[in-house]
């Protein structure tokens, strides 16, 4: 008698963060995923290091992990389980970006005086431990498994990971966008293996369109024009994986005729992105951006940048550390500058709150914000329509909703079962069994 397929919810579920999903089939246990939380308040942080950081441990034996992509969601405790020996299958540029953001992620901990995740020396195991495999290829990994990646058009290296256990064909999407944006070229639908047994799909945008992306870049342009032609400058905080990049790209496509400078983490990933030309839409309009735009190589430089009008493409995309808060103090006080926020802010980091509140702390001083605050939709995922069209043209016996919020996960499952699709949104720590 055939088994059932089980998965067990370890992070991720009703929740952006944390992704962790194990799937057991056949006596074989595959991990998808297994990223922290980043949306806690260093304050809150400080007092409970672990409390909810973290996916839930696995108590399991588990045969290999499928990495989706390098957001630290999804990423950012892998290292803990080379202690287990543990194989992790995932994009060359995958692990060259997850190297620099896992040691950046221990860097934090250490200046924040946290427990560190992982130990040191276990990203130096990441290259031992990893098989690191391009798009379109299947490879056999054990008897009855395989496994195969797309571009998930989501971020350089993204996934869409295929995996076929005893023939039971599962299909993870981690993060990832159809529509084109600057950088990628987004989903390939045509090359989309149909009738699944089980989707697990991203829900981020579970309940809404994105707005016109053309329209979103000459509103970004000319809100810069606007600021630097009256004598301030721009902050831009930016995530250091794709949007810094694509900011780059979108001012020297439209000609900006000030300075634009990138300073943080944006620069080193800038330089793996040269190492993958095939995997990026229009390679040489993105060579020849970065190389017109300003890397602010030493603190010493981070003084030039806001003596004239200017636009600062800066990490942390949303203000929770980075030189964005040496920006910051310098500009706040003036309503001629602003700060733009370019990606998705979480609830309760500090780039929420300046989105809402106008104020942030900084060395535990309040500042309150007179610089224009404004937010910019670039968004690397999927909206609802094209959420839809993956569940279509996959056409699978099962969906399961994850990473997503609660709310937008219920107004997505409801739509999908109109549409006769079953449709699963386990909660932190459920074990799905599926027929
Ligand atoms: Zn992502
Ligand atoms: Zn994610």
């Amino acid at each position: 008698m055939a088994e059932n397929l089980k998965i067990k919810a370890l992070g991720g579920a009703r929740e952006v963060g944390r992704s962790g999903f194990l799937v057991s089939y056949s006596g074989e246990k595959y991990l998808f995923d297994y990223g922290l939380k980043i949306n806690i308040d260093v304050i809150e942080s400080l007092e409970y290091p672990e409390r909810q950081f973290y996916p839930l441990p696995i108590r399991e034996n588990v045969n290999g992990v499928i990495l989706s992509h390098a957001h630290l969601d999804h990423s950012g405790l892998i290292p803990k389980l080379f202690d287990k020996d543990l194989f992790s299958y995932m994009h060359p540029a995958t692990l060259d970006i997850s190297k620099i953001l896992w040691k950046d992620t221990i860097k934090i901990a250490d200046l924040n005086k946290e427990k560190f995740p992982f130990p040191k020396e276990n990203i130096r195991k990441a290259d031992k431990y990893t098989f690191a495999l391009g798009y379109d290829k299947e490879v056999q990994i054990s008897d009855k498994t395989f496994i195969e990646f797309k571009d998930a058009g989501h971020i350089l290296g993204s996934c869409l990971c295929y995996l076929s256990i005893d023939n039971k064909k599962i299909l993870y999407t981690g993060d990832f966008k159809i529509e084109e944006t600057n950088l990628h070229k987004g989903v390939d639908l045509r090359k989309l293996e149909r009738n699944l047994n089980v989707l697990m799909i991203e829900s981020t945008y579970g309940d809404r369109e994105h707005p016109d992306r053309n329209k979103e870049e000459k509103r970004f342009v000319e809100s810069c024009l606007d600021v630097v032609e009256n004598g301030g400058n721009v902050v831009a905080p930016s995530f250091a994986v794709g949007r810094s990049q694509e900011l780059a790209e979108i001012l020297y496509r439209h000609k900006f005729p000030y300075p634009v400078y990138m300073d943080g983490m944006g620069k080193t990933v800038s330089n793996i992105f040269l190492n993958y030309p095939k995997s990026v839409k229009d390679f040489s309009m993105l060579k020849k951006s970065l190389k017109h735009t300003i890397m602010v190589e030493s603190p010493r430089e981070r003084n030039k940048v806001l003596k004239s009008p200017s636009v600062v493409i800066t990490t942390a995309g949303m203000m929770q550390g980075g030189p964005v808060y040496y920006y910051l103090p310098e500009i706040y006080d003036n309503e001629r500058n602003a700060v733009f926020l370019t990606g998705f802010q979480v609830e309760k980091t500090p780039g929420r709150q300046v989105l809402e509140k106008k104020e942030i702390f900084v060395d535990d001083q309040r500042l309150k914000l007179k610089a224009d605050v404004k937010k910019f939709d670039f968004s690397a995922h999927a909206g609802k329509k094209d959420l839809f069209s993956m569940v279509k043209k996959s056409n699978p016996e099962h969906v399961v909703l994850v990473h997503g919020d609660s709310k937008v996960i219920d107004i997505l499952k409801k739509d999908l079962e109109k549409e006769g699709f079953k449709v699963h949104a386990p909660y932190q720590g459920d074990v799905l069994t599926l027929k």
